[in-house]
């Protein structure tokens, strides 16, 4: 079919050029393309024990109102997570996931005109919501490596790159895809050295998963710096990611700008109830946290016995070096029923990014990993 006109030249000059998102490629994919029943699926970090069995029970009740539009304001959900983060509820914006409230952000605080900051190797959303606002990037250059923390950010970089007309710095603690932190202190200094003009965005999308001591509290911080916006989601260890919930917390001032471009009803009924469950079940997230970090370390060490390193990872995911093109890997693997995900897009053409799962499933990875290594 021929347009007909040129469409893509009538689209917003950001729009023209941009890249949508790679997903993992789903099991569904997998089961119709290649005929694969029995799949493991550890290609986009979610949680291998899945939701809280608190929210399965609570889903009958809320079916019954699905003709019901949701509370557009959320209010049993902010009031539950004010208690848990000690904020106030005008602190608390919601989002059809925290990828939504990235794209608030910018819609509030970049036009044309302005520019955004975030290191080489961040989460990929940054760029696409810079981008699709025709805002410019300013992209710093992460550590090297041979650093401590490989092509994590390198904060002074960042810092360099701010202008006049900077308004957003986007930072991923801990960063996906490469599993790199930064400490408490590091990012305490930065946010002091930062002009309190530019927003610094904090996504912690795998925060609860963290058992590093020096990982930073930022929801504390946010008195001490207005320009603070931390992010989090219930995708991950809340086990919530197709329902899409997820939150920023932030100065009342700031909050009040993102509510102004939000969707009246950008959280759905079904999803507000299962997150306030999700959030209230801490043992749930304790044991998936503990899971998560026991069999990281099983993870790390088979592999290491299959001679790979990993990236230094604080998630529920490892960056790991095949020493060849990973997606050729990820090519074989799919034909053992292992989907992972290649991170070429990132320009990390050797590496692969491999979620942690359940132990049955880490044990079918690595042993598929090692046949496809060793044929
Ligand atoms: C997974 C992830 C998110 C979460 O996205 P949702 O839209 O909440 O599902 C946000 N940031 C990073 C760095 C992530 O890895």
């Amino acid at each position: 079919m021929t347009p007909s006109c040129d469409f893509i030249n009538l689209a917003a000059p950001g729009v023209r050029t941009l890249h949508p998102y790679q997903p993992g490629m789903p099991e569904s994919e997998l089961r119709r393309q290649y005929g694969i029943t029995e799949i493991v699926k550890l290609a986009s970090n979610e949680n291998p024990l899945g939701p809280s069995p608190h929210v399965l029970a609570a889903l009958p009740d809320v079916l019954k109102d699905l003709a019901r539009y949701p509370d557009g304001n959320g209010f049993g959900l902010k009031s539950a997570l004010s208690d848990h983060h000690q904020v106030a509820t005008d602190c608390i914006t919601l989002g059809n996931g925290s990828n939504d409230v990235l794209e608030l952000i910018a819609r509030a605080f970049l036009t044309s005109q302005q520019n955004a900051v975030f290191s080489k190797y961040a989460f990929a959303v940054y760029p696409l919501v810079t981008q699709a606002i025709g805002a410019k990037a300013r992209i710093a250059d992460a550590h090297p490596a041979d650093h401590v923390m490989p092509y994590g950010h390198d904060l002074d970089a960042m810092r360099d790159k701010i202008d006049a007309l900077t308004r957003v710095i986007f930072i991923a603690n801990p960063n996906n895809p490469t599993g790199t932190w930064l400490h408490h202190d590091e990012l305490e200094a930065f946010l002091w050295q930062v002009p309190p003009s530019v927003i610094v965005v904090v996504d912690e999308a795998y925060a609860e998963y963290v058992v590093e001591d020096s990982y930073p509290d930022t929801p504390s911080w946010l008195e001490r710096f207005p320009n603070l916006i931390v992010t989090r989601t219930f995708s991950k260890v809340y086990g919530l990611a197709g329902l899409r919930v997820g939150y920023a917390l932030a100065h009342p001032t700031i909050t009040n700008l993102l509510n102004r471009v939000r969707q009246p009803f950008n959280v759905n009924s079904v999803a507000l109830v299962a997150a306030t469950f999700a959030l209230s079940d801490s043992d749930h997230v304790a044991r998936s946290r503990q899971l998560n970090h026991q069999q990281m370390q099983i993870v790390i060490d088979e592999l290491a016995n299959l001679g790979l390193t990993c990236l230094p990872s604080i998630g529920n995911f490892l960056c790991v070096d095949m020493k060849q093109p990973g997606r050729a890997i990820f090519e074989k693997l799919l034909y053992h029923g292992v989907i992972v995900r290649p991170v070429d897009n990132y320009r990390l053409t050797n590496y692969l990014r491999i979620t942690i799962g359940l132990p049955e499933e880490n044990q079918k990875m690595l042993s598929a990993l090692q046949e496809v290594l060793t044929t």
